[in-house]
């Protein structure tokens, strides 16, 4: 039997994959606060939902995609939720990036009234939305990883059970981890050379070739010398993520210090006004201490 699908929240990531289930054949409800969100789904054949519990009554799997953390809680917890429509055997796939304790809160919730739940953030940005290539990070029950596989595959590609619930939500922020304190390192080591009189765009060619080489220093790095820093993945969005890390090992008791360090100058460059630009922009304020700019090369 095909699964019934609700999709809530139909943004830069929510619209183009929920239009990859309605391509595949799934019926599906869409609802999102914007209404002109949800035009182009309707006009392709989705039917529209009138709140969350409106569209868990019609679903048997219902996936969200929406900001953060307050949204996904108000979406399943708050008024007409998500929560007071679901049915025993129901199936809620949360791919929002929020905090893994939320997430484990969240499945705790829905398997009380015999559903299920999996957190199931994403990697891959609009591009990777788009073309159905994201990689789907997950956490949860396994029966419910494959019960939601074949979903899933519309969306991404690498696809990986990660562990129970929550999982996936702490892979996502090993994630950003690693690419925000990466960016991070690919600025200082780019100022340092351009600093020294060496052409940074010499010498991100010479480190692709060694241990050092990596997607950051080779497409970051290339805007960074390129200079551009439209977005991409907004610096707004990847200090939403620090915070979600940074409150996570706190929750924890673990210290942090390269990612407490990326956050506060993330915070500085929204202060000064770049939040909307790419998280390749993170050089700029590495720049206005130096007193410099990298490039490009003349
Ligand atoms: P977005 O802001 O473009 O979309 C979110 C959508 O949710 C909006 O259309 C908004 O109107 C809707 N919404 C907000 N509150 C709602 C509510 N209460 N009920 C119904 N709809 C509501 O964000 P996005 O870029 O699509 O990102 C979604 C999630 O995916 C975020 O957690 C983000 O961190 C994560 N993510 C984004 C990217 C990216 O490159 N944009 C990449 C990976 C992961």
């Amino acid at each position: 039997m095909t699964e019934r699908i609700g999709f809530i929240g139909l943004g830069i990531m929510g619209k183009p994959m929920s239009r990859h289930l309605l391509d595949a054949g799934y019926p599906l409800t869409v609802l999102d606060i914007v209404k002109s969100a949800m035009d182009e789904l309707v006009t392709a054949g989705a039917q529209v939902g009138t709140s969350p519990q409106n569209v868990a009554e019609q679903s048997d799997v219902i996936i969200t995609m929406l900001p953060d953390s307050p949204q996904v809680e108000e979406v399943v917890f708050g008024k007409n939720s998500l929560r007071a429509g679901l049915r025993a055997g129901s199936l809620v796939i949360d791919m929002s990036t929020i905090m893994p304790s939320v997430a484990r809160r969240v499945t705790e919730a829905v398997r009380a009234q015999g559903a299920d739940a999996l957190d199931a953030p994403v990697s891959g940005g609009e591009v990777g939305a788009k073309n159905a290539t994201l990689t789907i990070m997950v956490g949860g029950a396994r029966a419910a990883f494959e019960r939601a596989k074949p979903i899933f595959e519309k969306m991404g590609k690498n696809i990986t059970l990660v562990g129970e619930a929550g999982a996936g939500q702490v892979t996502k922020a090993a994630n950003q981890i690693i690419v925000g304190v990466t960016i991070a390192a690919v600025s200082e080591a780019l100022l340092l050379a351009a600093k020294a009189g060496v052409d940074p765009a010499k010498v991100r060619e010479a480190l692709m070739g060694g241990f050092a080489a990596s997607r950051i220093l080779e497409l970051h790095g290339n805007r960074m010398i390129q200079r551009t820093f439209a977005p991409g993945f907004k610096i707004k969005l990847h200090r939403k993520d620090m915070n979600i890390i940074l409150n996570t090992a706190r929750e924890l008791g673990v210290a942090l210090p390269m990612s407490a360090n990326v956050a506060e100058l993330m915070n500085g460059l929204i202060a000064n006004g770049s939040g909307d630009l790419d998280h390749s922009a993170f050089v700029t304020i590495l720049e206005k201490l130096a007193h410099l700019e990298i490039g490009p090369a003349k």
